[in-house]
């Protein structure tokens, strides 16, 4: 190795860049679900962001503080309006309109359905739009799935239970 001739750093792993995103007011994402399930998780919003309600893995302190709870799940997928690998938050309300279109694919057939989140409106708040457009039949197209359950601790910054058996069992996996 010389001056000149040192190689680049190694690259980020692909999952190290991938963010759990929320739906934009006004968007229109077609997703191609990568994952088998959805990783489903109460949550609180703690100063400003959201984080996971720690029950059962542990204590959690938010919960004895009296804050509210919500329920929401992420879904690992490849979004094909973006072109980008990503876990999309789904709200309560939208993973209804998900029970309802296919519940047959619940809770670990999901891998290969294509859906179209939108949030029609200005407001972030605005309730989100699920379409179903049926499960890709060409499984070889289908993007390798991400590791939800590691991206999300990784985000919210909080160590991965590592209890064997254990391992973000909480979630439901991936
Ligand atoms: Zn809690």
């Amino acid at each position: 190795m010389t001056l000149l001739d040192q190689p680049p750093p190694e690259r980020d792993h692909r999952a190290e860049r991938v963010r759990i995103e929320t739906l934009p007011a006004g968007a229109i994402w077609r997703c191609l679900c990568t994952a088998h399930k959805l990783a489903k998780v109460s949550t609180h919003f703690i100063r400003g962001r959201t984080m996971p309600c720690r029950l059962p893995d542990g204590r959690c302190d938010a919960c004895t503080a009296g804050l509210d709870r919500e329920w929401e799940c992420y879904m690992g997928c490849w979004n094909e309006s973006r072109q980008v690998s990503m876990v999309l938050r789904v709200t309560k309300g939208a993973y209804e309109q998900v029970e309802d279109l296919a519940a047959g694919l619940l809770p670990d057939k999901l891998r290969g359905s294509r859906w179209t989140f939108s949030r029609p409106g200005e407001s972030r708040r605005n309730k989100v739009r699920v379409e179903f457009h049926g499960v890709e039949q060409e499984r070889s197209i289908i993007p390798a799935g991400l590791d939800v359950v590691g991206i999300l601790y990784r985000c919210w910054g909080i160590p991965r239970p590592k209890v064997p058996g254990m391992v973000g069992h909480s979630l439901g996996g991936h």
